[in-house]
């Protein structure tokens, strides 16, 4: 028998169902990707109009056959001064379009639940570039896709400094390898803050001044995700018509 059940979940985006209602592509902590019809939402003032893209909410949810149905929702936070800032909003969609692009359906994915959820906070007061060179950095190692900069991921080698992210090869390779193959170059600085982003926690994040480092971290990371999804998220163009680099 088919039973509610309570879980925590960020509204990645939604749609409009009907004259009333939406679907929102709900991540839960608890049961991963979700979509959940919630009824009255387009209604100005209805109980479920302020499920919109990034907000945070406590949710009771009822499964049916293809899509769920919002039975109640608590507002945990909708993290309000990125969605009322054109700039932070653009890079929470654009966090949040990845997630949805790297994940799939009904697969329970609580670290990058908290990824997000925590991106989402510390985007409300930091340097929005760091924040998302961040975010970039940690999903890349959740999907077990991040470079690595131990070796050349070509010959393997480790007696020469790392120059490019080659994007077919998936990794980082020498000056050789990127006479040959090609790649998005990157300076010495710029692999070290991957390495550091990678091994702190949010706690270690800010203790950095990655200055303008951050977007270049930043931009080399997304050629390398958008070459992993085969495509570019809809939000990127939103986010770099906003974007002071
Ligand atoms: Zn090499």
């Amino acid at each position: 028998m088919a039973v509610s059940s309570n879980v925590l979940g960020i509204v990645l985006k939604t749609y409009d169902l009907g004259e009333k209602d939406k679907i929102l592509v709900l991540l839960t902590r608890e049961q991963g990707k979700l979509r959940v019809v919630a009824k009255g939402a387009r209604r100005p003032g209805g109980r479920f109009a302020a499920l919109e893209p990034l907000v945070e909410v406590q949710a009771a949810i009822y499964p049916g056959k293809s899509l769920y149905t919002l039975t109640q929702s608590a507002l945990v936070t909708s993290h309000r001064l990125v969605r009322e800032q054109l700039d932070r909003l653009a890079y929470g969609l654009f966090m949040a379009e990845l997630l949805d692009l790297f994940t799939v359906d009904a697969e329970a994915r609580p670290t990058s639940y908290d990824l997000l959820s925590q991106a989402l906070t510390h985007l409300e007061e930091d340097q929005p570039e760091t924040v998302l060179a961040y975010f970039e950095t940690h999903l890349l190692r959740q999907m077990g896709l991040l470079p690595a900069w131990q070796a050349c991921i070509s010959c393997q080698t480790t007696e020469s400094r790392l120059v490019a992210l080659n994007l077919p090869e998936g990794g980082l390779v020498c000056a050789a390898c990127a006479q040959k193959l090609g790649g998005v170059p990157l300076t010495e600085e710029t692999i070290l803050l991957l390495q550091f982003l990678a091994q702190v926690g949010w706690e270690g994040y800010g203790t950095v001044d990655a200055g303008a480092l951050a977007p270049k971290l930043a931009k080399v990371l997304e050629q390398f995700i958008f070459y992993q999804l085969s495509g570019r998220p809809r939000s990127y163009d939103f986010l770099n018509s906003l974007r002071h680099l």
